[in-house]
Parts: structure tokens; sequence; C-alpha cells
């Protein structure tokens, strides 16, 4: 079974010896929520690496010669392609079919295909662009040993979205497969049912995928370079990302991946990643939050404005009068995440950056709570 052969995860000691790979990254692994827009993006990125494949550089004024045959071939992977159904992520045994073994066993059924489409095709003379969820830390590992195995390598595509936006996608999708069954009954379906007739996720499924979301991780081999672009990305932001992907392929451009907004600089120091301050100071937020709530019981809980730093100045988070679970802010922080992802320079990396992400997610809380309370 090849999705098996890999190693197992390489201890984190290792990756603080890392240095910005030079590609090249054929592989590309789109990441994200459901229904975040992975979709959209892969597309986007197909398009475009169809037209620099056809002029590999388009700021020259050579027209392409369309008889010269292309360096790479190129592939968009997904689970719309293979066929595999939203059914498969789902955990919840009162949804299966009888004649599914088990959940994890149908999920796994599905990684194996895509494993297979996968090591079908990739080669040093293909570009794979894969759409998915792709959210599984050691499944991202897998692919990277896979693309190592063949002799090229991997970056990944993290699509970052509000979760409430994420959701209301699904949510939209849900009422027009609904009302699209009704008006089946009744008569043809309209031609804009097609618009955007991707399968929803039931909403158990979805915020239950929301929850596994495994967030990649730069510091990691098999997660760099993560590349980032958010729902309200642009159309000059997205390209100059994808001009950033492109220059990470084994193009005639090549040149090493220049760390920038969406690049991340690793660091012998890990506290000097902007990703990772981001990663950390929140996850420790929220585990305060759930400490705190167990002794005291809800109202107001301080936590240190520094991490570490007790006995410091502090910040305040006002919760609701009911218990906040792990699952809810789990969720804000990762739309948290989603919005200060992409926005800051790393210039603004280390101990007062930290503060300020601490200070700003207390503060995204509060709202949070407030709105909901
Ligand atoms: P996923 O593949 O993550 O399930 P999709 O790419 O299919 O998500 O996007 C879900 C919906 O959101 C689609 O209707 C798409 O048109 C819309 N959408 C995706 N990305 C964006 C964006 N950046 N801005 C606005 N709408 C978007
Ligand atoms: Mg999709």
């Amino acid at each position: 079974m090849p999705v098996s052969s890999a190693s197992p995860l390489p201890s984190k000691k290792s990756n603080n010896r890392l240095t910005i790979p030079l590609g090249p990254q054929q592989l590309i692994i789109v990441t994200g929520l459901p229904t975040s827009g992975k979709t959209t993006r892969a597309r986007q990125l197909h398009d475009y690496l169809a037209a620099r494949l056809a002029n590999p550089d388009p700021s020259s004024n050579s027209t392409p010669t369309p008889n010269q045959p292309q360096k790479y071939r190129l592939h968009l992977i997904s689970d719309t392609t293979l066929s595999i159904s939203r059914a498969v992520y789902d955990l919840s045994p009162s949804t299966l079919p009888a004649h599914v073994r088990s959940a994890n066993a149908s999920e796994k059924d599905a990684r194996a295909a895509v494993y297979a489409a996968v090591k079908r095709v990739l080669s040093p003379r293909d570009i794979v662009v894969l759409d998915g969820l792709n959210y599984i830390k050691g499944w991202r590992y897998q692919l990277f040993c896979e693309a190592k195995n063949v002799g090229t390598g991997c970056c990944v595509l993290q699509v970052g979205c509000g979760g409430d936006v994420a959701r209301g996608v699904n949510e939209a999708r849900l009422a027009r497969r609904d009302a699209k069954g009704q008006e089946e009954a009744q008569q043809q379906p309209d031609a804009a049912a097609a618009v955007d007739d991707e399968e929803p996720y039931t909403p158990s499924n979805w915020e239950n995928l929301v929850f596994r979301y495994e967030e990649p991780n730069p510091m990691t081999r098999w997660d760099s370079p993560l590349f980032t672009l958010i729902w309200e990305d642009g159309e000059a932001r997205t390209r100059a990302v994808f001009d950033q992907v492109w220059d990470a392929l084994a193009g005639d451009a090549r040149k090493p991946v220049r760390p920038n907004q969406s690049t991340v600089q690793r660091d012998k120091d890990p506290g000097g990643d902007y990703l990772y301050v981001l990663e950390r100071e929140t996850q420790d937020i929220v585990k305060r939050i759930l400490e705190r709530q167990a002794e005291e019981g809800g109202g107001e809980v301080s936590l240190p404005r520094v991490n570490g730093g007790e006995g410091g100045e502090e910040l305040v988070v006002e919760l609701p009068g009911k218990k906040v679970g792990l699952p809810q802010l789990q969720r804000y922080r990762r739309a948290f995440v989603a919005l200060n992802r992409g926005g800051i320079g790393l210039e603004a990396v280390g101990k007062l950056a930290a503060g300020r992400l601490r200070e700003s997610f207390v503060g995204y809380l509060n709202d949070a709570f407030e709105k909901d309370g």
C-alpha cells in the first residue's frame, strides 16, 4: 500500500536547521478549511501556470512559439476530478450508509486514490496542482516524501478565510442543493444552478473538519515553502503570490524564493518567524482561557501580556455567561489567524509583535463574545 510507505514524521529538532529551498517545487499542495475558496484558487493557479508555461517570461517582448514543446505538463487533481464525495470525510456514524466499513476507512480509501493519482503523473517533467482539504499534517508529509522520491519537491498554498465566511458558503450550497432537489422533482434544473454545483458538506461534517484541520507549519520541511492567499486578496496580490509559486517551480526563470509576506522566513530562532509566533501566541491564549475558566468558572479572565511574563501587565478577556469550549475558541483562533496571516510584514516580528498579537487576539475574542453573548 503506497500510502503507508512513508517513514514516520521526523523530530521537530531537525527542523531548526532549515534553509530556504531553491526548488523545484513541482507538487503544489493546496490546503485550507472546507469551502474556504481552495478550488477557486487552485483553478486560478492552474490557469496562471498554463499561461506562464506557454510564455515563461511575460516581461520579454518575444512572442511565445506555439510549436515548441512545453517543458512541463500541467495537471490539476482534486476530489472532484477523482469523483470523491464529501461524505468520505464524515466521521459521524449516524450518517454513514450501511455498506461503508467505517468512516475512517472511506477517507483512507479516498486518500489512497489521491495518492495514486499524484504518483501516476508526478515527475520532474510535470507540475501538479493538488486541490483538496489536505488537512492532515502526516498526509502532507507523505506527499512531500513522494515528491522527493520522484526527484522533485513540493510547496504548500494555504487558502485562508474567516470561519463564518466559509460556513456561509457551505450553507448556501446546502440551500441550493435542497432547492435544486425540489425543482428537479418538478422540472428541468435551470442554467443558473450549474454556476456553483459543488457538493456541500453536511453541517456536522463541516464543523468536524474545521475542528480536525491541522494548520501547515512553515517550520517543517514538508509544509514549506508556504504560500498564503486569503479570501480578500485581490488580483494584484494573487498574481504576486503566483509569481512566487512560479519562481519556486523549476521554470526557466527559476531563482531562489525570496522571503516576504507570503513566504515565511525560517530562522535558527523559531521566535523570529511571524506565522509561528501567530500560532504560538494564539494557542497560548486559548490554553490559558480554558485553564482559568476551569479554575475560576468564567467571568473575567486575566492573561499575561507577554507569554511567560506572569506578574507583569495583564490583558483581560470577558467571557460570556456560558462556558466557552475548545472548539469555539479554536474557531475564533483560526479565523483570527486567517485574518492576520497575510497582513503583517516580517519587520514587525519580535517580542513586540508577539505582545501586539496577544493584545489584538484578546480584543478580537472580546468582540466575538460580546456579539455572540
Ligand atoms: P472550496 O474548494 O474550498 O470548497 P471553492 O473554491 O469551491 O471552495 O469556493 C466556494 C465558493 O466561494 C464559490 O462559490 C466561490 O465562487 C466563492 N469564492 C471562493 N473564493 C473566493 C474569493 N476569494 N472571493 C469571493 N468568492 C470566493
Ligand atoms: Mg473545493
